[in-house]
């Protein structure tokens, strides 16, 4: 009878998990819950040049190195026509504080606003927007926000905790979307060139890049799939990986050496600072290749593809390497192998 019982629990429970995937009812937890507290970010201004900020969490300057996990990082530019935003944050304590920020430099409309990811604490500040902005995301992550935003508000409680702010988040449809390889080119005035960039899976399959181009300098916000430079691995928890790699290193191959890169969780960096990324991802791939060549369980791979030379003190490094990154490497190029 116990047995059975247990069994029609597990049942229950992998239902609840595949039918809706954004139940995430079997999660595995981090080993602090808020990964960080939004609640206690501070925001900051940094000028990159003339119209164009990052926003950054203000520990990100001496913790991003220590290997402690950071809250989003945003930015925006103003043009002519007035301010594109990157990123409306997790909650309206955030965005406030975002927004505040804005209008310490501009007193311009904001006429866009882009979500890099559907995950929360890039857009769930959406909602609090001047009705008037025109609001872009990736095709899919429309979709996703659209069918799931119950699901995928639970799912950031769940990493970021109750009374963060994320309970009071209301859906707001984008404007404009961009479908898979497709990218929209924005002048707002000024000679301020901005690329919107859908290459499709990066982190998850609702990503986008924003790229701006000047004579001067480049500078991209990367969002989730670079969250930031060494010791800070990749969050592929959204059950993919093979594609993820392809991606990452579409971009890496795009920038130039002096672009600045804002990344979805850190200090600012360059492409220097992002190859850390690129070097995890492709180590990873190679090792788990060899694994599935050699016909090692999961487990068995899990126990010999440690990857300690990438261990250099990031909090939520065995979190994320075992429990995500090396399974969704593994299911990826076993599928690759079998076919
Ligand atoms: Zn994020």
């Amino acid at each position: 009878m116990k047995n059975y019982k247990s069994i029609l629990i597990a049942i229950i429970f992998s239902v609840a998990f595949f039918s809706t995937q954004n139940t995430y009812a079997q999660m595995p937890m981090p080993p602090e819950v808020p990964i960080w507290d939004a609640n206690k970010v501070t925001l900051q201004l940094h000028k990159i040049s003339d119209n164009v900020y990052a926003v950054s969490p203000s520990t990100t300057e001496t913790e991003t190195t220590k290997g402690i996990p950071q809250a989003t990082s945003a930015g925006f530019i103003v043009g002519d026509k007035g301010v594109l935003l990157i990123e409306t944050m997790l909650s309206k304590r955030l965005y406030d504080q975002l927004y505040k920020l804005i209008r310490s430099v501009t007193q311009k409309p904001i006429v866009y606003a882009v979500n890099t990811s559907d995950h929360g604490d890039h857009c769930f500040g959406n909602y609090l927007l001047p009705k008037e902005t025109i609001l872009i995301q990736n095709e899919f992550c429309k979709e996703n926000l659209s069918k799931n935003y119950d699901g995928i508000k639970q799912f950031m409680i769940m990493l970021f905790g109750a009374g963060r702010g994320i309970e009071e988040s209301v859906y707001r449809p984008a404007d404009i979307t961009i479908a898979i390889n497709q990218s929209l080119k924005l002048d707002l005035g000024g000679g301020k060139i901005v690329e919107i960039i859908n290459v499709g899976t990066a982190q998850s399959p609702a990503d986008l890049f924003v790229y701006l181009k000047s004579a001067k300098e480049n500078v991209l916000w990367a969002g989730n799939p670079f969250i930031a430079e060494s010791p800070t691995i990749p969050w592929l928890f959204d059950g993919y990986f093979l594609e993820p790699v392809n991606n990452l290193n579409k971009i890496y191959n795009m920038i130039g050496d002096n672009d600045i890169v804002v990344p979805g969780h850190g200090r600012i960096t360059n492409k220097k600072g992002i190859k850390y990324t690129i070097d995890y991802v492709e180590v990873l791939k190679t090792n788990v290749e060899s694994a599935v060549k050699k016909g090692l369980t999961l487990e068995e791979t899990k126990a010999t593809v440690t990857m300690k030379e990438f261990n250099k003190g990031y909090e939520l490094f065995n979190w994320l390497h075992f429990n995500f990154n090396v399974p969704n490497a593994y299911k990826d190029i076993k599928q690759n192998s079998t076919k």
